[in-house]
């Protein structure tokens, strides 16, 4: 008999007597994740949020450490595939790929719904391929058909869909008959991103928003528990990145320092790439070491801690404003107070929030803050999926779980 043969005889009777080796499997096992966009680590010790705190002494709570850029497309789909950006291709929310000679746009249905921006493998797609549903309201990245694959419910993204709407789907979702019921459902909102940018996040409105969401908390749960399957959902709650106010004093415009006919693309903001025309890199390298409150990276020579610099898609200058600027490339100033992301990803104000709780979590556990790029390794264990190449670390993701 040959090897393989064996092995796979071996694999159907361990199942079949319910052995899997090195983990538990459980026939009906669910796993529900929602993301609340711009959710610093910090709002629950600012705000009333009971229901957050009561997921924290039910499971594990910790921090999640964005990757770098911490903006929301190149994290949600971190989140998605355990791939840092520079490794899955979503450099950033809006870049140029040469590889398709086009430009990635958040708001661009064109851009947003190609595979061709996407690499990696999305859990959806992992679930999927081994024979498990997934579902996705609005997940960055679900709306593309990625390996020629979405998850069998998604949903086109209309931001004006209320909340509680979203919540109720998923309620409905998890009613389903059980042989379509979704295994995994991944849905999303945008705030407290939205007031978090607008009225910054040290403002009493974005602790407020906080608290209103964390009523839409309360609602998910308690008709959650109303499943006769509860038992077997473990909850995933967390954020892409968090947020830091930025002041119009320590405000930069390039343009006071940068010839914009010498750029191929100019995509400002935080962070900032720049795709200079040939043979114009080190100059403009040169005169962005004297601009203020910036620190401007040639590609290849980012620090390592950012992982970023390796994919062909990120512009041969890469602009990191200090916490506190905002940067522009634009033929007029427009220096203000507000709030980003997109800054250094191990500075405190854009760490994200991270809570789990469920059959398979550990309980009333605090961890330190992980690095996000563990989510795919820690739904691939909790629904016992085979994962596909990623940048998790198993040690990571096993200190979550009871023994
Ligand atoms: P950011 O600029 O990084 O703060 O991006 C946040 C914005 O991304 C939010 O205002 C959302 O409207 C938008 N967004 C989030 N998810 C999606 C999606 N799946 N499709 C299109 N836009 C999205
Ligand atoms: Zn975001
Ligand atoms: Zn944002």
């Amino acid at each position: 008999m040959n090897k393989s043969l064996s092995y796979l005889i071996l694999w159907a009777f361990l199942s079949i007597i319910g052995v899997f080796v090195g983990c538990t499997s459980h026939k009906s096992h669910y796993v529900v994740v929602l993301s609340m966009d711009g959710f610093r680590s910090d709002y629950p010790d600012k705000a009333h949020v009971p229901t957050l705190d009561s997921l924290g002494r039910a499971g594990v709570k910790s921090a999640f450490r964005p990757s770098f850029p911490s903006v929301t497309f190149p994290n949600h789909y971190t989140l998605a595939t355990g791939l840092h950006p520079d490794h899955h291709g979503l450099v950033n929310n809006f870049f140029y790929a040469p590889d398709l000679d086009l430009i990635y746009r958040i708001g661009d249905n064109d851009a947003v719904t190609n595979p061709a921006f996407y690499g990696g493998e999305p859990i959806w797609n992992t679930a999927e391929k081994q024979g498990l549903r997934a579902a996705s309201f609005f997940w960055v990245g679900s709306e593309a058909p990625i390996q020629g694959m979405q998850p069998s419910i998604c949903k086109t993204y209309d931001k004006t869909v209320p909340f509680r709407v979203r919540a109720d789907s998923v309620i409905a979702w998890l009613q389903l008959p059980e042989e379509i019921r979704p295994r995994l459902i991944m849905w999303y909102m945008e705030e407290p991103d939205a007031i978090g940018h607008s009225d910054t996040p040290d403002s009493p409105t974005t602790i407020a928003k906080v608290e209103e969401l964390d009523k839409v908390l309360a609602y998910f749960f308690a008709e959650a528990r109303k499943l006769k399957h509860f038992d077997e959902i473990d909850f995933i709650v967390l954020s892409d990145h968090g947020m830091a106010t930025y002041s119009p004093d320590k405000y930069v415009n390039l343009n006071d320092y940068l010839p914009r006919d010498s750029f191929d693309y100019i995509f400002d903001g935080v962070p900032t790439l720049l795709y200079p025309k040939e043979t114009y890199t080190d100059s403009a390298y040169a005169i962005l070491q004297q601009a203020p409150h910036v620190k401007a990276y040639k590609k290849g020579e980012i620090p390592e801690q950012f992982v970023y610099g390796s994919n062909p898609r990120i512009g041969d200058l890469v602009v990191i404003p200090d916490i506190g600027t905002y940067v522009q490339f634009r033929s007029e100033s427009n220096p203000r107070l507000g709030g980003a992301h997109g800054y250094d990803n191990f500075a405190p104000e854009m760490e994200a929030i991270f809570y789990a709780a469920g059959p398979s979590f550990k309980k009333n556990v605090e961890l330190p803050p992980m690095a996000n790029v563990n989510l795919y390794l820690t739904i691939a264990r909790l629904l016992n999926l085979q994962p596909a190449p990623n940048d998790g670390d198993i040690q990571v993701v096993e200190q979550l779980f009871r023994p």
